[in-house]
């Protein structure tokens, strides 16, 4: 059995781009994975040792410890350093921080945009801070449905503001290729917290936002 080698820590950096390393047909990234890969492909009817597909193993290694490393992230870590004191009482809004999940009923994508905004009461946190934190929970096997409040809920404890609203639309590759193979439908869902939920005039001046130009 071939050594395996040190499993690069892409969890706690996020850097994808720095674990790629020099092509070498002896490379090893997770053995178990690979070996999981290379039964799939043989299952799928291909052959796993021809040209094209001989690393594949590992390079799907790679792209799902990559895809799913929000689940070695945490809220806190992401944060941490970047919430301020300031006396801002009106509302924030992030608007169209691009998404990439995986659907957990079929390990397939599903891509859009997150729309996130919240009404600070004394503390404020670094915008991309947002971007990262939408991230952390994307990254792993998802529906949107509970992404969209993981998101509002981890800003609603970290920040403590007086509400948090989130809004995310998204296109799911399994609806789009197949299944009903619906290619233009994408899927609205929000989370209203605090204020947001309890009060209409924030909740459309919030919506508002997302509709200007
Ligand atoms: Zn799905």
């Amino acid at each position: 059995m071939p050594e395996q080698k040190q499993r690069p820590r892409i969890i706690s950096r996020g850097h994808y781009a720095d674990t790629f390393e020099p092509d070498s047909d002896e490379e090893v990234y997770d053995a178990d994975t690979e070996s999981l890969v290379r039964a799939l492909l043989q299952q799928v009817g291909e052959n796993p040792d021809r040209e094209g597909l001989k690393r594949t193993p590992l390079r799907v290694a790679k792209a799902m410890d990559f895809l799913t490393s929000g689940y070695g992230m945490s809220v806190d870590e992401v944060v941490r350093n970047a919430i301020f004191s300031e006396n801002c009482k009106e509302m924030i809004v992030v608007r169209n921080i691009e998404l990439y999940s995986l659907c957990e009923h079929h390990m397939l994508p599903f891509f859009g945009h997150a729309h996130v905004g919240y009404l600070p009461n004394g503390r404020v946190v670094g915008l991309s801070k947002i971007a990262r934190v939408v991230d952390v929970f994307a990254r792993r096997l998802q529906v949107q449905e509970r992404l969209t409040q993981q998101v509002a809920d981890a800003l609603m404890e970290t920040l403590a503001p007086f509400g948090v609203a989130v809004v995310i639309e998204a296109s799911h590759i399994c609806m789009m290729m197949r299944g009903v193979q619906k290619q233009n439908s994408t899927t609205v869902s929000s989370a209203m917290r605090g204020t947001f939920e309890e009060d209409a005039r924030t909740r459309s001046e919030f919506m508002a936002f997302l509709r200007r130009e």
